[in-house]
């Protein structure tokens, strides 16, 4: 982690008290004279009160203000910045030796820690039935480590207790209202890694009438759902659309993944899918077959054998057809 001051320092802007000129002057009033981007030197952040996407982290900051891609600022930041390490080094060693074996960066352990307040799903609850009346049974709730958030009040008491509001929005649990986002969005799936470590998650609704259905924490999908099954290791690899087929396929024993919606596979992903042969099982619709011509693209290129399931009717999911033949 780098001390973003530093970097801002070292990327030529004019840090004054803990501000600087945004890079988007015309839409500020007064071409931003009175500096409108703020950074905050502990969590390693920096925002714009007036542009939304002018926010981040050391590598948004280098990407926004050189005009170059991400991998480019990753590079910058590591090959050409000895004196940034050296620098933030001294500022983040205090922090460091605090947080052994957990999340390191800010958002991954408010993630954690919103995880560790709520409950297993209880198993004769709505939302056990909701996961039973799909298939989905107890013993892969436990593996796979489903959540209830079924004291939406509790737990954003419980948050706010730990965290400062304005953390919590920067951090994304909370919307600009100052509410925890997720209401009425009981089962929380987290996306966990190899040593069970949550990163990432989604709420869905279990009541039809609301709308969206689900909702992703927002933030950087950082892997597929169920990433330990792509373990680099010889074998077949269900690759599905949104956790619950995921689920529905792990339940019945197969290796399977999930990506949160159809056109969310991320190109760097295609690396960890090694030594696998994949089967696509996006939905039978627009977004899933379009999804998959991508993604089937994609994962040849790097010289994968990949078919398609191929066994879906129009407009059917994973679940809803392995139900059917229940
Ligand atoms: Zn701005």
């Amino acid at each position: 982690m780098y001390s973003i001051t530093a970097v801002a320092q070292r990327l030529g802007l004019n840090v004054v008290r803990g501000r600087f000129r945004c890079f988007f002057s015309e839409r500020h009033a007064h071409g931003d004279r009175t500096p409108s981007v703020s950074i905050n030197e502990e969590k390693g952040y920096f925002k714009c009160f007036v542009c939304s996407e002018v926010k981040g982290k050391a590598v948004k900051l280098v990407e926004l203000a050189m005009g170059i891609s991400r991998d480019d600022a990753i590079k910058w930041l590591k090959d050409d910045s000895p004196s940034i390490i050296r620098d933030s080094q001294k500022f983040f060693l205090k922090k460091r030796e605090k947080s052994i074996d957990k999340p390191t960066f800010f958002k991954e352990k408010m993630i954690f820690d919103f995880l560790s307040m709520l409950s297993p799903i209880p198993p004769y609850s709505a939302i056990g039935w909701w996961l039973a009346k799909r298939g989905i049974y107890k013993p892969t709730w436990d593996k796979m480590l489903l959540r209830c958030l079924d004291d939406y009040n509790l737990a954003s008491d419980k948050l706010l207790a730990k965290y400062s509001l304005e953390d919590l929005q920067i951090g994304g649990l909370f919307n600009s209202y100052g509410k925890l986002r997720y209401g009425r969005r009981p089962l929380i799936i987290p996306y966990i890694d190899e040593k069970k470590r949550p990163f990432f998650f989604q709420a869905r609704a279990i009541d039809k009438s609301v709308q969206p259905k689900e909702l992703n924490f927002q933030g950087t999908i950082p892997f597929p759902y169920n990433k330990s099954a792509l373990d680099g290791k010889p074998g077949t690899v269900y690759l599905c659309e949104g956790p619950i087929d995921t689920l529905t396929l792990l339940q019945r024993g197969f290796c399977a993944v999930g990506i949160p919606g159809a056109n969310t596979f991320k190109p760097e992903w295609t690396e960890l899918f090694k030594n696998k042969n994949v089967v696509l099982c996006l939905d039978n619709d627009n977004a899933g077959r379009a999804g998959e011509e991508r993604i089937s693209a994609l994962l040849k290129e790097a010289g994968l054998d990949v078919r398609s399931f191929g066994l879906l009717p129009e407009g059917e999911d994973i679940n809803s057809w392995f139900i059917r033949q229940l």
